[in-house]
């Protein structure tokens, strides 16, 4: 097999989102254990956000990019469960999917059913195998609990508030603005928090008769880190997963004791989605809640990759919701 010409997007030093360019490429034949996929969508990810700025260091020049769907177009040697012409998406593995044409490992790879369009896998993958960690396996959720869940009407926020609202969960749900409030209630938040105009603390104590809640989702970070804490019940479970307002300064144990002890967790996708069985499990869970209707997939924006600066912008500057998508 020759080589096949296709665009890839990189950045080579961090910085604001013009630093990522699209060049061409030559991508060669997959390698032993790898498959050669021609994207046909890109999820894009506020994990992409930490690379590009420099919050989470990468290797230069990087191209970002963990979501994808898309084709599979040849299978390196020893690849024995697909074949040229399978629909495949990841939301795992490493990173590089910023690209019309990627190798990459078989391993992350995940059939998708015929009931799903490429751009639905690819803005569903790493950010529903992100919600079915934290409401299933992180804190496993209960019918009739009242949770807090932070950014409800972003991403991963949109698609894990339907999840645990299906699950009996009676989410409260923290957005920035009001017309982020409607779609965050329209998404299965029983409550939510306007950020720029409430108290969190007051009113999830206000919404829970002054007891709090046994478990709250935090990927906001700096900003909201120490009133997620103090809206736990004793021995509540902080799962603080994301940074968006910037990294967690050093945590006192000791404000664990004080609260009654907390529990404190700092998970990643990638310790739940690294055992192929577990990885395959959650996609059909994932899988299911979508195809049952429980958890819609809403793609608010598309982009073509070309206009990747622009996505990144919107991204950054909290303009978007639910989920977006690059089209190669
Ligand atoms: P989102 O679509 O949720 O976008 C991020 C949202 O964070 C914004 O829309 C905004 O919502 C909120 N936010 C709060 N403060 C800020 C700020 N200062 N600057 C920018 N945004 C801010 O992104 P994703 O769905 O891609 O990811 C959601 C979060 O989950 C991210 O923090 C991400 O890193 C994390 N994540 C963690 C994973 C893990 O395994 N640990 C895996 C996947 C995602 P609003 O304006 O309403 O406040």
């Amino acid at each position: 097999m020759s080589t096949t010409p296709a665009k890839i997007v990189r950045f080579y030093n961090p910085g604001a989102p013009d630093v990522l360019k699209m060049e061409d490429i030559e991508v060669g034949p997959p390698k032993a254990g790898e498959v050669q996929i021609e994207h046909k969508a890109i999820g894009l990810n506020y994990i992409e956000v930490y690379w590009r700025t420099g919050v989470y260091p990468q290797p230069l020049p990087c191209c970002p990019g963990t979501e994808g769907a898309g084709i599979v177009r040849a299978v390196g040697e020893g690849v024995t469960d697909l074949k040229v012409g399978d629909r495949v998406a990841y939301g795992s593995g490493p990173v590089g999917s910023y690209t019309t044409v990627r190798n990459m490992p078989a391993h992350p790879l995940v059939k998708i059913p015929d009931s799903i369009d490429f751009e639905t896998a690819a803005a569903m993958m790493l950010k529903g195998f992100t919600a079915q960690y934290l409401l299933r396996r992180v804190y496993k959720v209960q019918a009739g609990e009242t949770i807090l869940f932070h950014a409800a009407a972003g991403g991963v926020g949109t698609i894990a508030t339907q999840w645990a609202k299906s699950l009996g969960v009676r989410v409260i749900g923290t957005v920035s603005t009001r017309e982020k409030a409607e779609l965050a209630k329209a998404n299965g938040c029983a409550e939510v928090i306007i950020t720029s105009e409430e108290n969190i603390v007051d009113r999830v104590k206000e919404l829970t008769d002054g007891k709090g809640v046994p478990v709250v989702y935090d990927s906001v970070g700096k900003a909201t880190f120490v009133d997620s804490l103090n809206c736990l019940k004793p021995r509540g479970m902080m799962v603080s997963f994301g940074n968006a307002s910037g990294k967690v300064d050093p945590v006192p144990l000791q404000w664990l004791a004080e609260r009654g002890s907390l529990v404190l967790t700092r998970p990643t996708v990638a310790s739940f989605t690294v055992d192929k069985a577990e990885m395959l499990e959650s996609a059909a869970e994932m899988f299911g809640v979508v195809a049952s209707g429980a958890v819609k997939i809403q793609i608010n924006q598309r982009y073509a990759l070309a206009d990747v600066v622009k996505a990144h912008t919107e991204l950054e500057g909290r303009r978007t919701t639910g989920c977006t998508v690059l089209i190669p």
